[in-house]
């Protein structure tokens, strides 16, 4: 199976923020988000990264635009996911599936671009969603506009799955596509209903751990940043529970990817073409 990530634009970000001892200076954050060929289900999204409805988008929330204003992410025209689709002769209407890690705007901004996709994400977190008022969401770092209209309708949702075990050091969680290529694994900390990708099929076990930490030397030197970060977190004490558990996964030999890492690594669309 076919795994390939993409940078949807760059974030800039003072080190100490993201990493515990870290320095002043600012670190060029990636916004990835990936694409994986499933010999059943086709071409299916992992997220959507950051794009235009994020951050010029007419319809947005004062809160949206305020969010931009602050954030200020550079879209990465060359590999936004349309050209990006492009590349492997793709259109939107080929996108049956979108997996949605969680509910921030640098995840789902573009799910409006796939009409026939469904949505293969967390519907506890969805409930409690709709269960809010737009600020409260806010609160939880979630823009209510950004959802397509029919969102619910569309919800493939993780309660659905089969649950696989974990085997030691290697998490287990739920089935995808029921034949164990994929495997949504609970990441608790971050945001609400957040789930990272576990892909056992691999020469190398890859667990694709989204935005547990920015940095991956956070994860691997244990370096989880404090205050401020823990401010905007779902769940600031989980962070740590769950970022032990990565190195755990780390130690059996198993390799960790994050969203907004810097280093390119060899799934990385650069580097996916090149081999
Ligand atoms: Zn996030």
């Amino acid at each position: 199976m076919k795994i390939v990530f993409a940078n949807s634009a760059w974030v800039n970000a003072v080190e100490r923020l993201i990493l515990r001892g870290g320095g002043w200076h600012s670190v060029r954050l990636r916004v990835r988000y990936g694409l994986i060929f499933h010999p059943t289900e086709g071409a299916v999204l992992i997220d959507t990264g950051y794009t235009p409805e994020a951050l010029t988008g007419e319809g947005r929330s004062r809160r949206l635009r305020l969010y931009g204003a602050v954030l200020k992410p550079e879209l990465n025209g060359a590999e936004q996911v349309l050209p990006m689709l492009k590349r492997f002769g793709l259109s939107p209407d080929d996108i049956r599936a979108v997996i949605v890690t969680h509910f921030h705007a640098d995840h789902i901004s573009g799910l409006p671009l796939f009409p026939k996709a469904r949505f293969i994400a967390s519907d506890a977190a969805w409930a409690r969603v709709k269960s809010r008022t737009p600020r409260q969401n806010w609160w939880h770092g979630v823009f209510s506009e950004l959802f397509p209209a029919g969102f619910g309708d569309r919800l493939d949702g993780l309660s659905t799955k089969r649950q696989i075990e974990a085997q030691g050091d290697v998490p287990g969680g739920a089935d995808l596509f029921g034949d164990g290529s994929v495997i949504a694994v609970d990441l608790q900390g971050h945001a609400d209903g957040q789930f990272g990708l576990l892909f056992v099929g691999l020469e190398r076990p890859l667990l694709y751990a989204v935005d547990v930490q920015w940095l991956l030397r956070a994860l691997t030197e244990n370096r989880t940043s404090g205050f401020p970060a823990t401010l905007i977190a779902e769940d600031a004490a989980a962070i740590e529970p769950t970022s032990a558990m990565l190195r755990r996964f780390l130690a059996t030999g198993g390799e960790v990817m994050l969203c907004h890492d810097p280093a390119p690594t060899s799934y990385d669309l650069a580097s996916a073409e090149a081999g």
